[in-house]
């Protein structure tokens, strides 16, 4: 299990960047096990203007269950989650409209790394046209995912990084120290 985000939290390690606080950053998926209801979103701020996302997050507080769907509910709820992710991740993460921000497409993966656990990957970029640095982001995951208690967020930007905690998923994150 290799990504940008676990490079970038490997090379903060090994400068010495934020020591203590991102050795605590596991990869859930790398990990193979996860807390229902506990999702993990991180956040880099890079050159340019463009901002990456990777939100983890368990099979059960994506759609309630864990294997590969079978039951017609089990796929239209599945079908209906990844809808959510293609088409509206901007109402999930929503950036400073100032900042004038176009979204790529997201990479979506679901991960089944243990019998009866799946774990959600959702890779995606924006480009703005302003620095986000500094900005604050709202984020709405709670009004989709009921069960979502705990949403962890990382950010890293060129030049610091922090962690947050959203309760439910719901709430905002400024892009600064
Ligand atoms: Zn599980």
């Amino acid at each position: 299990m290799t990504s940008k985000f676990n490079h970038a939290f490997a090379l903060a390690l090994v400068l010495g960047l934020g020591g203590q606080t991102f050795a605590e950053t596991p990869s859930t998926a790398a990990l193979g096990a996860h807390v229902h209801g506990a999702a993990q979103l991180n956040i880099a701020i890079e050159k340019n203007n463009k901002v990456e996302f990777e939100l983890e997050l368990p099979g059960d507080t994506a759609v309630g269950f864990e294997r590969a769907p079978e039951s017609d509910s089990e796929i239209v709820k599945t079908q209906k989650i990844e809808e959510l992710f293609k088409k509206k991740f901007s109402e999930l993460v929503q950036l400073p409209a100032a900042s004038k921000c176009l979204w790529g497409n997201p990479k979506i993966e679901v991960l089944y790394p243990h019998k009866n656990h799946s774990e959600w990957k959702i890779q995606i970029y924006a480009v703005c046209q302003k620095d986000l640095a500094g900005q604050s982001l709202n984020l709405d995951f709670g009004k989709h995912f009921k069960t979502l208690k705990d949403l962890d967020v990382a950010v890293i930007g060129q030049s610091f990084q922090k962690k947050a905690e959203v309760p439910n998923g719901t709430g905002s994150v400024t892009l600064s120290k």
